[in-house]
């Protein structure tokens, strides 16, 4: 019995941390869900959408119809667009501060408020206590991003609970988009549960008490997802538009450069330009860390997505895999500045999630040598090779300044 394989289109592998399966030509499951954005009538899936959105309208007396969780990057812009001109909805949109906000991530939230006219609400954690749980995730279980991931899928529901506004609008399901854990006609919402297995890794926040000592239960409730009863008693649903629209997240980012100013940047360890815009870190030492943990980095999830949508192909993707997902870690400085970490401490902290699978230490030469997945991706020699090149737009220069750090809070400027 085969216990690895790799998908024959794209560059996943049984591998891959969400989980994945192929069907018997080889082609794994997130490809073959990917394949139903060219078979499903858009059309009525898109009525089903106006249809579910119908009985929200002014449900609620504060008039707020839903709640449009956002970010300085990702799919923010995309998914304001479709709520509020596509829906014509009005939602309360609500954002959890990262802290390790770019320039251009403070541009892309504070012209989104503008360009939507819609209220925000900013969930600013005392930023001091987020140091002492970033320390504590990074040290238990080798995450700088779990409290990120933690307030940005928790503040969504507890604001939904507070202003008993029942329906949440994400974009698109991260387990289905990539690994086809559903399918876009199983309709699939949030849930507690995906949150915690996949999303935290399994690390709720009352779990990261107790194996801290120097966390308390008042220095996590920010993070806890509400109760079940609160849930129910006001019907909170979160509903995900990539099962009611053919999501493409280049093309939709293309469209918001042109329709609304969003701003896009180069990074130096993928090509995808869209992305995570607003973080210091997301492409960078938890980009890293992924390699560590993983075998393979985000270059590898861009690359993936781009043959699906046919407009790269496999040889020209793993050269771009080879090409990126060993480049330098940017703005480490500023990250070791913020925790108040030396050089050491963080090689240290990061070896220890090195996953023995995908790296080896080599004594004669005293350093890590990478074994991860590309190192064993083959190129099959009668696939396409005609699309070797992709373009992504980048509209800002993301290289350090020297007086760049992070924005703890930013109001945006022209
Ligand atoms: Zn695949």
């Amino acid at each position: 019995m085969k216990d690895f394989q790799f998908c024959r289109q794209c560059l996943y592998s049984s591998d891959h941390p969400l989980g994945i399966t192929f069907d018997e030509t080889g082609l794994c499951s997130g490809c073959i869900v990917h394949e139903e954005k060219d078979k499903l009538d858009w059309e009525h899936r898109w009525n089903l959408l106006v249809d579910l959105v119908k009985d929200y309208k002014g449900k609620n007396k504060k008039n707020y119809d839903c709640i449009v969780p956002v970010s300085g990057s990702q799919d923010s812009y995309y998914i304001m667009h479709i709520v509020t001109e596509k829906l014509g909805l009005n939602p309360l949109v609500v954002a959890y501060n990262k802290y390790f906000n770019t320039r251009i991530g403070i541009h892309n939230l504070s012209n989104l408020r503008i360009k939507f006219n819609c209220d925000i609400l900013f969930q600013n954690v005392n930023p001091f206590l987020v140091k002492k749980i970033t320390r504590q995730s990074l040290i238990d279980f080798g995450s700088i991003y779990w409290p990120i991931l933690a307030g940005h899928t928790a503040f969504p529901v507890q604001t939904a609970v507070r202003f008993k506004i029942p329906l949440i609008i994400w974009g698109a399901h991260q387990g289905m988009e990539q690994v086809g854990m559903f399918s876009h006609e199983h309709e699939v919402e949030m849930t507690r549960r995906y949150r915690k297995d996949h999303d935290l890794m399994g690390i709720e926040a009352d779990d990261l008490v107790q194996v801290s000592n120097f966390l308390n239960e008042e220095d996590i409730w920010q993070y806890r997802y509400p109760d079940s009863f609160d849930i129910e008693s006001i019907g909170i649903r979160g509903i995900y538009l990539g099962n009611y629209l053919r999501w493409d997240p280049k093309a939709q980012h293309e469209k918001m450069i042109k329709l609304y100013n969003y701003r896009s940047t180069k990074f130096n360890r993928t090509f995808d330009t869209y992305d995570y815009v607003d973080c210091y870190n997301y492409m960078n030492l938890h980009d890293l860390i992924k390699l560590y943990k993983h075998g393979f980095s985000k270059v590898t999830d861009h690359a993936s997505r781009e043959i699906r949508f046919k407009r790269l192909s496999r040889l020209a993707a793993i050269n771009l895999v080879k090409n990126y997902e060993l480049n330098p870690v940017e703005h480490l400085n500023l990250f070791q500045t913020w925790l108040g970490i030396k050089d050491k401490s963080l090689d240290f902290i990061l070896n220890q999630f090195r996953n023995k699978k995908y790296w080896d230490f080599n004594d004669d030469q005293d350093k890590w040598l990478f074994s991860g997945l590309s190192t064993k991706m083959l190129h099959n020699e009668s696939q396409n090779d005609s699309n070797t090149h992709i373009s992504f737009t980048s509209t800002d220069d993301f290289s350090l300044k020297k007086q760049d750090k992070y924005i703890t809070f930013g109001k945006g400027w022209y």
